[in-house]
């Protein structure tokens, strides 16, 4: 994979010269081929990156299928020295009854300006809801329903079932065109950075953006960390990134690390000022896990002996009749 990376960066460098250069964080030809159609006939470099994008390899909902797009154009930006990077991620996601499946694509720059878009929906059939929700990927799903291989590098999904009145490529390459026309549109218009990423209600995303107060202790690349309005004990602070994404799952790779480094970090801070006993890290990930803020929080909590009664089982706590073994 690394010798990929620098194979690919050497490639973008030597063929871009003082000129404009776009990587499309994926290696599937439709993709690339997609993102030069988009851009016609102007003189700038498409090439393609492998990137991570943090999601599932079968997303299952629209946020994380559109985290996943612009997890992959950040990521193949950080990988080369490109002008551009454009992620386009494939997804599906439940509504009322039906599963459709969407594309979501962004593009970023190196003003960190995030552009997302997304494809017309496309109805998927009933039966297939049951193998998805078992973790398999809709290529596999539709190999055994259909017979089709490789759908992925032919027609796609799309072509299947809009009976090839429009196919994979065509259909990105719409995404890819209102991405690029999106990004040359506000670069004329206005001054303001866009990052989609950070939500306008979101507390945790308010406060990164300065514009509500907090208790904030730390500052990192990706994240920062504040004390808990609410501390379980003294001492209890939560690690947060910039940027907003749900949970764990649908944080970025740099971002996860980061995250981590943090909390090695603030654990050291943490042992000079309160000198606790122990820690429990942890993170509510979904409503159903406890979580109330839908921004990514690291809960980092010291422990001090005689805390509780009998401390034993710890995490194990968040079912309450279960922590004791
Ligand atoms: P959870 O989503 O269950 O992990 O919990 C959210 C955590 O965020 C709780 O521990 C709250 O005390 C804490 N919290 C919520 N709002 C704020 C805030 N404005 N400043 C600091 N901590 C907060
Ligand atoms: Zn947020």
């Amino acid at each position: 994979m690394i010798n990929q990376i620098e194979a690919v960066t050497k490639e973008i460098n030597d063929h871009t010269k003082g000129k404009a250069s776009l990587v499309v964080g994926s290696t599937n030809p439709i993709k690339i081929q997609a993102a030069k159609n988009a851009l016609g006939d102007t003189d700038m470099d498409v090439i393609g990156c492998p990137a991570s994008s943090g999601a599932r390899p079968q997303p299952l909902s629209e946020e994380e299928t559109r985290q996943g797009a612009i997890n992959r154009a950040k990521d193949c930006l950080l990988k080369t020295d490109a002008d551009f990077g454009i992620g386009l991620e494939a997804g599906i996601f439940f509504l009322n009854d039906n599963i459709y499946l969407c594309h979501w694509g962004a593009l970023v720059d190196r003003n960190e300006n995030v552009y997302i878009s997304n494809s017309p929906l496309i109805l998927l059939p009933n039966e297939y809801r049951k193998p998805l929700l078992a973790g398999q990927n809709l290529g596999e799903i539709m190999h055994h329903s259909i017979g089709i291989q490789d759908l992925e590098a032919k027609e796609g999904a799309i072509g299947i079932f809009t009976e090839n009145r429009l196919n994979c490529e065509q259909l990105l390459t719409e995404v890819v065109t209102v991405l690029l026309a999106q990004h040359h549109y506000y670069q004329e218009h206005s001054q303001v950075a866009i990052k989609p990423e950070q939500s306008p209600n979101c507390i945790f995303c308010k406060i990164a953006r300065q514009e509500k107060k907090a208790d904030v202790v730390a500052k990192f690349k990706y994240c920062y960390a504040m004390k808990d309005a609410y501390p379980v004990s003294n001492g209890h602070i939560l690690i947060i990134p910039y940027e907003h994404t749900e949970n764990w799952f649908t944080a970025r790779e740099e971002v996860r690390l980061d995250i981590m480094e943090a909390v090695h970090k603030m654990k050291e801070e943490l042992d000079l000022e309160y000198a606790p006993d122990g820690y429990n890290i942890g993170a509510n990930c979904g409503e159903i896990a406890g979580q109330s803020v839908m921004h990514l929080h690291v809960h980092l909590i010291p422990r001090y002996n005689g805390d509780m009664a009998d401390p034993k089982g710890g995490v194990r706590g968040v079912i309450p009749s279960k922590q004791k073994y």
